[in-house]
C-alpha cells in the first residue's frame, strides 16, 4: 500500500506574485491615483504579453470568457447564424456564442489530438454557417491550416479559444497568429495568470479598434471621416453595443510580474510531464496523447486517456488525496442548455464521447517538480496500483 498524501494535491497551483516585486508596483498604482481604464501597468502588460508571445496586436480583458464574447461581436456576424464548435471544452466556449444570439453547432474531435475533426467541419457547413470556433484544447494545436482552407473556400470567420494555448507554438511561430481572431485566458489555473484576465489577438486593425471600443462600452475612440461629418465633435459617440470588459491596474500589476516567472514554470513542468511519461508509459491501460511534431507545448494540462474504468481511477486517487480532474467531461453537448440541439446527440459525437468517458488531468504544476519529482513518483505508483 502506498500512503495516502497529509495535504491534498489538487490538480494545479497558480503560480503567484513574489512579494517585493508585487508590493513596489502596487506603491506605484496607489501613488498614480489611477485605478483602472487603459492606465500605466494595463498598457504595459499588452505589450510585454505581445513582446513573450512575438505577436503583434493583444487587447487584455477583465477575463476570457468576456474577451470571447466580444471576440464574436467583433467579427458582425449575421444573427442567428451559426457557429461550429467542438462540444470537448469547457462551458465558457459554447456560452460565448449563445451569448452573441448565434447557434452553437458542435461537431467531432480527432481521436489523437482531441481538438475539432476538419471533416466534420465540412459536414456541418449550411449556408447559415458564418464561423468556426475551434478549442486548442489542452493546448494541443487544431489542424489550422486545413481550418484555413475551409474557411477560405466558404467565406468564413475562424476565432480560436486559446485559453490552454498560452506560448503553445508551430515551427516556431505563436499559434495565435492563425485564426482571425484568438482568445487567451490569464485565469489563476491557467499556465499565465493575472488572476482573473484573457486577451484578444487579433491581425486586422480594424477588427482591433471594434475590439477596443466593444471592450470600453462601445465608446468610440477612434473617430472617421464619416463620425466627423455626422458633426460628431467633443463629446461620446456610442455607435456599437458594448461592454465592460477592463482589466484594472492591480490586476494588470499582477500580470507583469507573474509573466517574468512563466518560462520557469514551464521548465519544471516539462520535468513533471517526463517522469509522468516514463511511469506511465508502459500501463497498456493508459495512453498520454503525444503532441504533433513542429509543435512546442504550452505545459498547460497532463491529460491521460484512461481503457476501462476511469471513475474508479479517479475515486481512488481521491481516496489517496490527490484531486484529478475529469476535463472535460461531461461533454457541453450533454449540458442542460444544449443537449437538445440536434447536433448535439451522441450519435453526431463518436469520438467525443469516447474521449470523455476516458479522460483524466493528472496534478500538473512546477512544484510538483520538487526533490526529483518525489511527489510525481508517488502519484504514478498510486495510479499503477490501482490500475493493476
Ligand atoms: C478557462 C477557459 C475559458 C475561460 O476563461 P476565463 O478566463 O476563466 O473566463 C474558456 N475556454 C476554455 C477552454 C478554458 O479552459
Amino acid at each position: 500500500m502506498v500512503k495516502k498524501f497529509a495535504e491534498p494535491i489538487l490538480v494545479t497551483k497558480p503560480l503567484v506574485a513574489s512579494r517585493d516585486e508585487i508590493f513596489s508596483l502596487f506603491n506605484d498604482v496607489i501613488d498614480s491615483g489611477w485605478l483602472t481604464n487603459m492606465g500605466k501597468q494595463h498598457n504595459l502588460l499588452e505589450k510585454e504579453v505581445a513582446d513573450y508571445l512575438n505577436i503583434d496586436n493583444l487587447s487584455v480583458f477583465n477575463n476570457g470568457t468576456l474577451a470571447l464574447i466580444v471576440a464574436l461581436k467583433a467579427l458582425n456576424l449575421p444573427e442567428g447564424s451559426e457557429v461550429i464548435t467542438t462540444p470537448f471544452t469547457f462551458a465558457a466556449t459554447t456560452h460565448a456564442i449563445s451569448w452573441n444570439g448565434l447557434k452553437p453547432i458542435f461537431a467531432d474531435i480527432n481521436k489523437d489530438t482531441m481538438t475539432l475533426s476538419t471533416d466534420a467541419i465540412e459536414k456541418a457547413i449550411t449556408p447559415n454557417t458564418s464561423a468556426i470556433l475551434p478549442v486548442h484544447v489542452y493546448g494541443f494545436p487544431c489542424e489550422v491550416e486545413i481550418i484555413e482552407k475551409i474557411a477560405k473556400k466558404n467565406n468564413l470567420k475562424v476565432i480560436y479559444d486559446g485559453a490552454h494555448s498560452f506560448s503553445t507554438k508551430i515551427n516556431n511561430k505563436s499559434i495565435c497568429e492563425w485564426g482571425d481572431i484568438t482568445m487567451l485566458s490569464f485565469h489563476s489555473t491557467k499556465l499565465f495568470n493575472s488572476i482573473e484576465g484573457g486577451g484578444l489577438v487579433y491581425k486586422d486593425e480594424n477588427i482591433g479598434r471594434k475590439i477596443y471600443e466593444l471592450r470600453n462600452f462601445g465608446i468610440k475612440k477612434f473617430i472617421s471621416e464619416e463620425d466627423i461629418k455626422e458633426g460628431v465633435k467633443n463629446k461620446d459617440i456610442i455607435k456599437d453595443i458594448g461592454i465592460n470588459g477592463k482589466l484594472n491596474e492591480f490586476q494588470s500589476a499582477w500580470g507583469r510580474v507573474v509573466l517574468k516567472q512563466v518560462k520557469k514554470e514551464q521548465e519544471k513542468r516539462q520535468k513533471v510531464s517526463d517522469t509522468y511519461k516514463k511511469l506511465l508509459n508502459n500501463i497498456k491501460e493508459i495512453t498520454i496523447p503525444e503532441m504533433p511534431k513542429n509543435t512546442s507545448n504550452s505545459m498547460q494540462y497532463f491529460p491521460i486517456l484512461v481503457e476501462n474504468n476511469r471513475d474508479d481511477l479517479y475515486d481512488k486517487l481521491m481516496k489517496h488525496n490527490i484531486y484529478s480532474r475529469k476535463y472535460f467531461y461531461p461533454l457541453c453537448s450533454d449540458f442542460e442548455c444544449y443537449k437538445n440541439l440536434p447536433s448535439a446527440q451522441a450519435k453526431n459525437l463518436l469520438v467525443s464521447n469516447e474521449i470523455a468517458n476516458k479522460v483524466l488531468c493528472l496534478p500538473f504544476y512546477g512544484e510538483l517538480s520538487k526533490n526529483e519529482c518525489e511527489a510525481v513518483k508517488k502519484i504514478s505508483e498510486i495510479i499503477k496500483v490501482s490500475i493493476l
